[in-house]
């Protein structure tokens, strides 16, 4: 259970200028800042690697204004990216800190880029729900296991100090400021450092269960398709430090996980023209609205699952994703010739998903307007062969936490900041506002690379203070 240490040691026998909690994205983005201000690094990262949710993700940073977008003629710019940010949470988000993160994303991207290697390129063929530009970058297999690789070689390269299996159980503080923390080793050991700036970036509460049931009883019981040593330490540590939380009910849904095999199905392939349909076969929902809030539209349906539907032209683009092509290896992606054959292959009553296949073609068509408001024009008729996959929806991801400023300093509830403890990605409020349809892809990593980058440069300037 983490704890605040009152009784602080007056020297520790050990101690580093900053130390960072968590080894996912937030925490190497952050360390990395450390070491170009040319401030000795601690972090600290539970796991024997260092992966986090991180690693499980699709690795997708949105940016907005870049140069690269110019190049290829998408007219974007911060202010439009953060009106995304707003539209897609109905303004139920800190607008000052969706713009500094916007004003901020180019400038991350550029600088992992350029100045660490991370190989990052901006994606083409698709538009996620909500974003009015096509503004992601990826690696080139659009993996997370593919970005932590390049964030880890990166750390060692900038010659980051990374302790392994080290679990922070408790942080030392002297009132409000944190002096140092205790960690736990494997064989039980315990150790004390200390450090004059903290950065928590140990990511939100998914692997916490009573956490998730407190704050999002709507997941209770889904799938939780995120990291399991998120426990929520950032939030009971900054809550006991007097920090104020925000937007606890957040999340990052996903209403496409494949059942029974865990790995993504992702919405590239919905958005250019599959659905989704139920056990009786019918549509329930406009499926292009996000595929986050999705994730409770396809639990409450019978069975607590549906079928995304789609065909050879998405089964194709679908195979620049990893995780694309480890559902076709897991058998998670059915292949059917005709109509007849995808009824009989996933058992859904023929007629009624025929029904349903004509209605996609005719709202293609412009010929009908969807019940649930979903725009299907502007995208090619599904064609035989198809192809689908049996999903579940789940968990990925905690939006809620510690509430900081645009330096992700931690703040108090009057809105003063903390001492000398930051926070960034999963452990900080993120920009997603308070339920899962707030959540515009990419805000997951957005919110961990800039606010990480933020919370190394800030910390640094505080310790040349
Ligand atoms: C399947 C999936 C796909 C996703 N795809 C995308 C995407 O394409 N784009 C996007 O923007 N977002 C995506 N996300 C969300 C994104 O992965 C997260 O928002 C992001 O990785 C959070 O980064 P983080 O560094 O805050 O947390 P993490 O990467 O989870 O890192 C936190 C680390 O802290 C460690 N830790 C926790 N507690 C302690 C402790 N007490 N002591 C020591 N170490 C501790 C953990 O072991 C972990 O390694 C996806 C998420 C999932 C699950």
């Amino acid at each position: 259970m983490p704890n605040i240490i009152t009784t602080s040691p007056s020297a520790f026998e050990m101690a580093f200028p900053a130390i960072v909690i968590g080894g996912g994205a937030t925490g190497l983005s952050a360390a990395l800042a450390l070491r170009d201000r040319g401030v000795e690094v601690l972090v600290l990262e539970r796991d024997r690697t260092p992966l986090g949710s991180t690693a499980m993700s699709t690795g997708l940073i949105p940016a907005a204004g870049t140069p690269e977008q110019r190049a290829a003629g998408i007219d974007d710019s911060p202010e439009r990216f953060a009106a995304d940010m707003l539209d897609k949470t109905k303004g139920r988000t800190d607008a000052e800190i969706a713009l500094r993160l916007a004003e901020q994303s180019a400038d991350t991207v550029a600088w992992l880029r350029d100045g660490h290697g991370v190989p990052l390129e901006l994606v083409d063929g698709f538009l996620y729900p909500g974003h009015s530009a096509r503004r992601m970058y990826g690696t080139p297999h659009r993996s997370g296991g593919e970005l932590m690789g390049a964030l880890e070689a990166a750390g060692a390269r900038a010659e980051v100090t990374l302790l392994t299996e080290a679990t922070v159980e408790g942080l030392h503080a002297d009132g409000d400021r944190v002096t140092g923390v205790r960690i736990r080793r494997p064989d039980g050991a315990e150790e004390d450092i200390g450090c004059e700036a903290l950065i928590l970036a140990c990511s939100g509460f998914g692997g916490n269960g009573e956490m998730v049931r407190r704050f999002i009883p709507e997941m209770e019981g889904a799938v939780f398709h995120g990291h399991p040593g998120n426990k929520g330490d950032a939030v009971a540590w900054g809550e006991a430090l007097g920090a104020s939380t925000a937007d606890m009910s957040g999340y990052q849904g996903h209403g496409g996980l494949a059942a029974g095999h865990g790995v993504p199905i992702l919405w590239p392939l919905i958005v250019e023209g599959g659905f989704q349909a139920n056990a009786r076969g019918e549509r329930f929902s406009n499926e292009a609205a996000g595929y986050s809030e999705q994730a409770a539209k396809v639990n409450a349906q019978p069975g607590g699952v549906a079928w995304s539907i789609f065909d050879e032209r998405l089964h194709r683009l679908m195979l620049q994703f990893d995780d694309y092509r480890d559902a076709l290896s897991a058998g998670a992606v059915i292949e059917a010739a005709d109509e007849a054959a995808l009824a009989g292959a996933t058992g859904l009553p023929g007629d009624v998903l025929a029904a349903t296949i004509a209605g996609v073609a005719n709202m293609v068509a412009g010929h009908e307007e969807d019940a649930f408001g979903r725009d299907f024009t502007g995208k090619p008729l599904l064609a035989a062969p198809y192809r689908a996959a049996k999903v579940t929806g789940a968990l990925f991801h905690t939006q809620g936490g510690l509430v900081v400023d645009g330096d992700a300093r931690v703040l108090r509830p009057d809105g003063t900041p903390l001492p000398n403890l930051f926070a960034g990605g999963g452990a900080a409020r993120g920009v997603s506002g308070p339920g899962a349809d707030g959540y515009l892809a990419g805000n997951g990593l957005l919110t961990a690379t800039t606010f990480g980058k933020l919370a190394g440069f800030a910390a640094a300037a505080l310790l040349a203070a």
